[in-house]
């Protein structure tokens, strides 16, 4: 009985690690529907306002809910993305591309450059928000692993990575994402105090 209670909470802590701060939950939704037909002059411009959040995927809701009206970055903003990822790769940060994730993991340790893992399908703004974690680390003088258990400076992280997508989808006028990003900062919010006592 012990035993087995004793193994579940080593599997909570496990699981709470690997969802520390810097990471966030993630859907592989592929760029949906609702863009169909619209150009890539009329997405990034804000051309995308028209379309209603509420029949999105929750998942995607939950991960990166800018994608339902940008879609996914190499779409539409292939320069931008590129651009992001030489001065991650100049500054020694590894960038890897996997389905059905997206994170930036602190370097091992203190001193090190992290490492960001990115969905094939994330938004611009997804990757603004990886980037800016990428960006905060690189300020404090790269923080390494001891970031994680530090929960004030994850919530400041999400906040200022939270802050670009929302200025993003603020400059385009899609007020709902704007709404829903809010949402998935309080969320975060919760995860980081929530689960530590
Ligand atoms: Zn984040």
């Amino acid at each position: 009985m012990f035993k087995k209670l004793f193994l579940t909470t080593i599997l909570i802590v496990v699981s709470s690690v690997s969802f520390a701060g810097v990471d966030d939950s993630v859907s592989s939704q592929p760029l949906g529907e609702p863009l169909d037909g619209l150009s890539c002059q009329e997405i990034t411009s804000g051309g995308a306002k028209n379309i209603n959040l509420s029949n999105a995927d929750p998942k995607l809701l939950a991960s990166d809910p800018s994608r339902i009206v940008m879609g996914r970055a190499s779409t539409c903003y292939s320069n931008e993305i590129s651009l992001l990822q030489s001065n991650l790769e100049d500054l020694g940060i590894e960038v890897i591309v996997r389905s059905d994730a997206m994170s930036y993991a602190p370097g091992l340790r203190a001193g090190e450059p992290g490492q960001m893992v990115i969905d094939p399908d994330a938004s611009y703004s997804a990757w603004l928000h990886e980037y800016q974690h990428a960006m905060d680390d690189k300020a404090i003088g790269w923080g390494g692993m001891r970031t994680l258990g530090d929960s004030d400076l994850r919530w400041q992280w999400e906040q200022n990575a939270y802050e670009e997508e929302m200025k993003l989808m603020n400059s385009l006028g899609y007020q709902s994402v704007v709404e829903q990003l809010q949402r998935n900062l309080e969320a975060e919010k919760l995860k980081i105090y929530g689960e530590t006592h």
